[in-house]
C-alpha cells in the first residue's frame, strides 16, 4: 500500500523543549487510514495534524471498541533517530485488535508509515537528555451504529508528542498504593489488550490513591484480590533475597514491551528471575524479614520506576531507604542507554529512522 503525504503549509511553531510536559503537544503530522469490510485497511497517508470529524453515533464512543499503542523515538547525541523494538508494538497491537474484534494491521507497514512519520517530524523530536518523541497508534471503530456489533469500518491514527523527563529530577522512588476495593480486570477479560476501557475503570481508584498521597496503583487480582498484577501503566519487579520476581503474563496483565526487555536482560547477566504468581502477602513476609530488596515498574513512559513506599492495608513498606535500588538503576541505565544510542544495541532492539 502506497503511503500519500499530504505536507502541512502552516507549520505549528515548536515548544520550548527545555519544559516539555508529557501527552500535551503534538507534533504538525499524522498517520490515518481507513478500513472497510471486504475492502481491508486503505487510503493510508500522513497529513497535518488536526480535529476529525465523527458521527455522534460512531461505535467507539458507545461502546469503546478501540485499542492503542505506545512507543517512543529518540534522538541520540549522534543525530540519529531510533524506535525502540517497534514491530514489538504492533505485534501486540495485533492481539489487543484479536480480542476487541478489531481487524488486524500489517505489522512491517506500520513499521514503515511510523518511520516515515518520524522522518517527516523529526524536527520535533527533543534532544535533552531523557526527552523524546511519544508515538500513539490506535484503532476506533467509526461505524454510524448503536447496535452492539463489531463496527464494519475503523480507522487508525499514529499521533506523536514530543515529551520530557518523566522525572525531570532524575529517577526518583514513587509510593504506591494497593488496590483492595477495586480491580482492574480478570482473566478472560481485557487485561492483557490495550484498550481504553481498561483505563476508563481505573481512573477511581487512581484519584482516591492520589488523594491519599501516593502516585500510582497496584492492581491485585480480580478474583481473590491476594496476587499482585501490575501497576497503572507499568509492569512491576520484587527483587527478594536476590532473586528478581515479577507476575507471570496470566492472561489479565498487560505484557510490557520493558518488562520483556528487563527479563531478557536479567537473564543475560545472570540475574536469577523468575515470572510466577506471587502475592501481596508473600511480597509483605519478605519486607517484613529484611529480605524485600528491590522494587521497581517498567513502562514505556518512565522506562524504570523505582518504588520507594508501597502501602497495603494498613501496612507501610519503606523500600531500599527509599533509595535506587542497583539492579534498578542498572536497568534504567542499559536500557535508556540502548534507546539513545549511548550503549551498544547487542540484541537488535533499535530500528533507526534514516
Ligand atoms: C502499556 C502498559 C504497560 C507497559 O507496557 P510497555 O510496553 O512496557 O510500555 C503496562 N501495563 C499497562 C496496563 C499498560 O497499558
Amino acid at each position: 500500500m502506497k503511503i500519500t503525504v499530504n505536507k502541512t503549509t502552516t507549520p505549528k511553531e515548536k515548544p520550548h523543549m527545555d519544559n516539555l510536559p508529557f501527552g500535551k503537544i503534538f507534533s504538525d503530522h499524522m498517520f490515518v487510514m481507513d478500513y472497510t469490510e471486504g475492502q481491508g485497511w486503505h487510503d493510508a497517508r500522513i497529513v497535518p495534524y488536526a480535529p476529525i470529524s465523527l458521527a455522534p453515533a460512531a461505535m467507539v464512543f458507545h461502546y469503546a471498541q478501540e485499542i492503542f499503542e505506545g512507543l517512543k523515538a529518540y534522538k541520540g547525541s549522534d543525530g540519529s533517530v531510533r524506535l525502540f523494538r517497534p514491530y514489538k508494538n504492533f505485534e501486540r497491537m495485533n492481539l489487543s485488535a484479536d480480542r476487541l474484534a478489531i481487524p488486524k494491521v500489517d505489522v512491517d507497514f506500520c513499521v514503515e508509515a511510523l518511520k516515515q512519520l518520524v522522518e517527516l517530524d523529526r524536527d520535533w523530536i527533543p534532544e535533552q537528555e531523557g526527552a523524546s518523541l511519544y508515538i500513539r497508534p490506535f484503532i476506533i471503530a467509526t461505524d454510524e451504529f448503536l447496535g452492539v456489533s463489531p463496527s464494519k469500518t475503523y480507522k487508525f491514527f499514529i499521533i506523536c508528542s514530543p515529551s520530557g523527563l518523566y522525572y525531570p529530577e532524575g529517577l526518583d522512588p514513587v509510593k504506591i498504593y494497593v488496590e483492595d476495593t477495586y480491580v482492574r480486570t480478570v482473566r478472560g477479560a481485557t487485561g492483557f489488550t490495550k484498550t481504553g476501557g481498561n483505563y476508563a475503570s481505573s481512573i477511581k481508584a487512581q484519584v482516591i490513591a492520589h488523594e491519599r498521597g501516593y502516585s500510582q496503583v497496584l492492581w491485585l487480582d480480580g478474583v481473590e484480590q491476594k496476587y499482585i498484577e501490575e501497576v497503572g501503566s507499568m509492569n512491576i519487579f520484587f527483587k527478594i533475597n536476590g532473586e528478581v520476581v515479577t507476575p507471570m503474563l496470566n492472561g489479565s496483565i498487560l505484557g510490557g514491551i520493558t518488562r520483556m526487555s528487563t527479563i531478557e536482560l536479567l537473564k543475560k547477566w545472570g540475574v536469577p528471575v523468575s515470572e510466577r504468581r506471587i502475592s501481596i502477602q508473600e511480597v509483605y513476609d519478605a519486607y517484613c524479614d529484611g529480605k524485600l530488596e528491590e522494587v521497581f515498574g517498567t513502562g514505556t513512559a518512565a522506562i524504570i520506576s523505582p518504588v520507594g513506599e508501597l502501602r497495603w492495608e494498613d501496612h507501610v513498606m519503606n523500600i531500599n531507604d527509599n533509595k535506587i535500588g542497583e539492579i534498578t538503576q542498572r536497568i534504567f541505565d542499559t536500557i535508556t542507554g540502548i534507546q539513545t544510542g549511548k550503549l551498544k544495541d547487542e540484541d537488535g532492539w533499535v530500528v533507526t529512522v534514516d
